[in-house]
């Protein structure tokens, strides 16, 4: 409740931009009102109980992400869009409303996860973050390059839950998410 008037009261729509007929939500301040954000984050610590890694998707999920790990004492990992990681890379290419991207992951980032953050007993639990769910092809990339990721360490046993500030309904990301992933929690606030 907190969260959603919070979000309500911190979000702007840009008409026509980046181009003609698109309708830009920008959160960004959200992030100005220590309050307007911490109600957001403890929304998410209440509803995402027993996450054990969270990954951020650039920008803005960067920022909500890596706010979300340390409040909950949470191993935080980037996803980049392509050009900006080091290293051997996994890449997944997906299309949005406006345009193609990439999206990256270092391959060997898991390495440097605390020991014990992959439980034995039980499926690992991965929430992915990022601020606007739109056409639902971010999202989509993101879980199929976590799934990459966890298969190329041999983690087998993994769930994935998606958390977002808000979603364009109108574009139908969330059923497009779900014809593909069924199994996949999406939260949208
Ligand atoms: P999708 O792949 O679902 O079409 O687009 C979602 C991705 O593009 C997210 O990473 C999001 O940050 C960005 N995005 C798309 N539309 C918007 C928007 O209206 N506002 C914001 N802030 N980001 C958007």
């Amino acid at each position: 409740q907190s969260a959603t008037k919070s979000i309500q009261s911190k979000s702007v729509t840009h008409n026509d931009w980046p181009i003609r007929g698109v309708g830009f939500l920008d959160i960004s301040p959200l992030f100005l009102s220590n309050k307007d954000f911490d109600n957001v984050l403890s929304y998410w610590q209440h509803r995402f109980q027993g996450v054990d890694l969270v990954v951020g998707l650039e920008a803005r999920g960067f920022i909500l992400g890596s706010a979300f790990g340390q409040k909950c004492s949470l191993p935080f990992m980037m996803m980049r869009k392509k050009g900006k990681l080091p290293g051997t890379l996994l890449s997944e290419a997906y299309c949005k409303e406006y345009g193609r991207d990439e999206m990256e992951i270092q391959e060997n980032i898991l390495s440097y996860l605390p020991n014990g953050t992959i439980p034995k007993d039980r499926p690992l639990h991965v929430l992915i973050v990022d601020d606007v769910l739109a056409t639902g092809g971010t999202i989509c990339a993101s879980i199929e390059l976590t799934r990459k990721l966890l298969l190329i360490h041999n983690v087998k046993n993994f769930k994935i839950s998606t958390a977002i500030i808000s979603a364009i309904k109108s574009l139908n990301g969330k059923e497009k998410i779900y014809e593909k992933y069924n199994d996949v929690n999406i939260d949208v606030i």
